[in-house]
């Protein structure tokens, strides 16, 4: 059976000591509910996190992204050798802030891809469409291209490390969220694209998150969605309160 998976996603939010405290408040709470926990802390903090994170059978550790160079003379950059070399699991890639602000192409985003299971690392791939889009009615094929674009070239064993978030660009911070029928459209629509690629067992196995202003308010109504395995949080992962409260919709 899929994994139910609740990542938060903390972009560039907590000092050190923010982010210490905020790890150690959530685990003294943690509900013992069968869902695999994901912080992604700053790069800086990976470490500290990951030993934070040990002794707990069910909660891991997620870079925010990683270079798509495997080493060498790439000032700041930092590479899925040295990720996994700080014991930590996951790398999420081809959040739409990295795609927009970035430039990130789907080009770049297969060499992370492709590093980052190379090194052992599980990625959470993210995909979503602009209201524009979507008013159009492209975003079942624009999905459809950002996923065979970085995953098609996969094998079956690359492809049981990977999960997908299916985060709309118009719901990510915005405080609009996909309906639950949108949302689960969109999933089934994934996992039916990943099943014809793959075969179906694949495409069972693969948790597929929601992400896009995922609150305490709507966490539960989507979850109990059938294709929609938990979720990527921004926003209400920084605080305590909303992501346990997240964690408890399940
Ligand atoms: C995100 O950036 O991945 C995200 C889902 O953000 P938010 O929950 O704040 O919309």
């Amino acid at each position: 059976m899929r994994k139910k998976i609740l990542v938060g996603n903390w972009k560039m939010n907590n000092n050190l000591k923010e982010s210490t405290s905020l790890v150690n408040d959530i685990l003294s709470e943690l509900p013992q509910n069968g869902v695999e926990l994901v912080f992604s802390p700053s790069f800086v903090f990976l470490h500290n996190v990951v030993k934070l994170c040990k002794s707990y059978d069910n909660v891991f550790v997620a870079a925010q992204d990683c270079s798509e160079i495997q080493n060498g003379a790439y000032t700041g950059d930092v590479s899925a050798e040295m990720i996994k070399s700080c014991d930590v699991n996951y790398v999420i890639l081809g959040h739409s802030e990295r795609r927009n602000k970035y430039a990130e192409t789907n080009y770049v985003i297969t060499q992370k891809v492709n590093l980052s299971l190379s090194n052992n690392l599980k990625v959470i791939l993210c995909c979503g469409e602009t209201l524009e889009q979507r008013e159009k009615k492209v975003h079942f094929n624009f999905i459809k291209s950002q996923i065979s674009d970085t995953l098609f070239h996969l094998t079956t064993d690359q492809i049981n490390n990977i999960i997908i978030a299916y985060e709309p660009i118009w719901a990510i911070g915005t405080g609009l969220t996909a309906s639950k029928e949108q949302a689960q459209e969109m999933h089934a629509f994934i996992r039916k694209i990943i099943a014809e690629k793959f075969g179906s067992i694949f495409a069972d196995n693969m948790s597929i998150l929601y992400g896009g202003s995922c609150k305490p308010n709507n966490a539960k109504e989507l979850f109990s969605q059938v294709d929609i395995d938990g979720g990527l949080i921004g926003g209400a992962s920084l605080s305590k309160q909303s992501f346990i409260e997240i964690l408890n919709s399940f």
